[in-house]
């Protein structure tokens, strides 16, 4: 029996009566129910649930009695951040899910919560959206083996895919203060440059600014320091996913990254999505993990779990978009420039969890866990412009003629996910979406 159970929060048929909750193609319909912090004009941030067209204000509806919640439960609600509620671990997020879940449901048992809850509505265009979680430590991962070889190809021609990748769920830790969920500028890094015919590196504005096209994973409850998650227990860790941009100066990472790994190229900016889903609105998208191939070594016993190879992968397509300056002026249309499946990475969440902790770090709750570029075994669906054009020997063509090897100051680039399968209500992520400026 699946440890991700469905229930009626799951049924394919349940509606909602808020506005634009039933459109097929909206990415917040009922079964989802994912949470974002947000803000009207100056107000302090709170955190909401995105649904239809609009997000429920949680901190509001809980105070108005209108979800069935214990009280140290509606108390956690009443946070700028989810973190409270985070750390509360799953029970309290399943109660909360079907409270959200009743309340918002277009044949909800109380007409007075209906109309009450019609005051705890907000309309999503327009709002200002925060980082919906206080993220201690952001570690990112390496879990696409076409992603690893593609760009191991590059700088490593001889010796692509190194012998410990298919052993070891290679990440490094990145930083938490210069990740931001509300659409933000991100400006072009200066930095440390040196062509390979270059003789000596110059520093000046990144030449090579890429974006990485990845989910992250957002840690609800943690462990002790000195203890471990074992893989068994990781998916109850998990509070949700969110949309991430790594952005990455792939100048100044060609130049820094030996002996110690991406440290300049990558800390200046990150971006996540302003919505989480949650693990339980997932659970009718999991599938079984990427199979190895048989030559392939088998994960160590600490990183196997049958359960998790049965049920630890996602179908969840990934996309993104790409904007230019002359295109925002003209038609206002992005250009769809790829999309890649999340069923093709070589390692799952919960190995990703269980490795991290193995031995004994402390994951706290907010912790983020990127998942590394989501790259495929097809060229045109990978995760990075320096995959798509070859370092940039291969550039890209956009609509309005423009050439992109890697990004301008005036692009934009817009992420977007979709999980679907069939017999369940497809869900989406939201926007994550920001502009380069110079
Ligand atoms: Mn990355």
């Amino acid at each position: 029996m699946s440890r991700f159970p469905l229930d009626e929060t799951h049924d394919p048929a349940a509606t909602s009566w808020v506005v634009g909750a039933a459109e097929p193609d909206t990415d917040f319909p009922l079964q989802n129910l994912p949470f974002c912090a947000f803000s009207v004009g100056t107000e302090t941030p709170r955190i909401g649930v995105g649904i239809g067209r609009m997000v429920l204000d949680i901190t509001a509806a809980a105070e108005a009695g209108l979800l069935d919640l214990a009280e140290a439960e509606a108390a956690a609600c009443a946070h700028p951040v989810l973190n409270p509620l985070m750390a509360m671990g799953p029970a309290a997020w399943q109660r909360l899910r079907r409270a959200l879940f009743r309340l918002l449901h277009k044949d909800a048992p109380a007409p007075w919560r209906t109309e009450a809850a019609v005051s705890c509505l907000v309309p999503m265009a327009g709002l200002r959206f925060h980082l919906p979680v206080a993220i201690g430590d952001y570690t990112d991962f390496y879990a696409s083996i076409d992603h690893a070889t593609n760009v191991g190809r590059m700088f490593r021609p001889d010796q692509p895919l190194l012998p410990n990748y298919k052993y070891v769920p290679i990440g490094y830790h990145g930083r938490a203060s210069s990740i931001s969920a509300d659409n933000r500028p991100v400006h072009r890094p200066t930095g440390q440059r040196k062509r390979p015919d270059d003789a000596e590196p110059s520093f000046g504005p990144c030449r090579q600014l890429d974006w990485e096209l990845e989910l992250g994973f957002l840690i609800g409850t943690g462990n002790a320091q000195g203890e471990s998650i074992a893989i068994e227990q990781a998916g109850a860790h998990l509070f949700g996913v969110t949309l991430l941009n790594d952005w990455s100066a792939r100048d100044l990472q060609a130049w820094e990254y030996q002996p110690l790994g991406p440290f300049l190229a990558k800390n200046f900016a990150t971006s996540i999505g302003p919505f989480v889903v949650t693990m339980a609105a997932l659970a009718p998208f999991r599938i079984p993990a990427h199979v190895r191939p048989e030559s392939d070594p088998a994960p160590l016993p600490y990183l196997f779990d049958p359960a998790d190879q049965a049920e630890g992968g996602f179908a969840i397509d990934v996309s993104v978009e790409l904007r230019s300056a002359t295109m925002r002026a003209a038609s206002g249309q992005f250009d769809h420039i790829t999309t890649v499946g999340f069923q093709h990475m070589y390692w799952t969440a919960a190995q990703m969890v269980a490795h991290h902790s193995s031995n004994g770090c402390n994951l706290q709750p907010g912790d983020l866990l990127g998942s590394g570029t989501i790259s495929t075994p097809d060229p045109a669906a990978v995760g990075s412009l320096l995959e798509l054009t070859r370092r940039g020997q291969a550039p890209i063509t956009l609509s309005s003629g423009e050439t992109r090897s890697f990004l301008q100051d005036g692009d934009e680039v817009r992420m977007t996910a979709r999980a679907h399968r069939d017999g369940a209500r497809s869900i989406g992520f939201g926007r994550c979406e920001a502009v380069i400026v110079g």
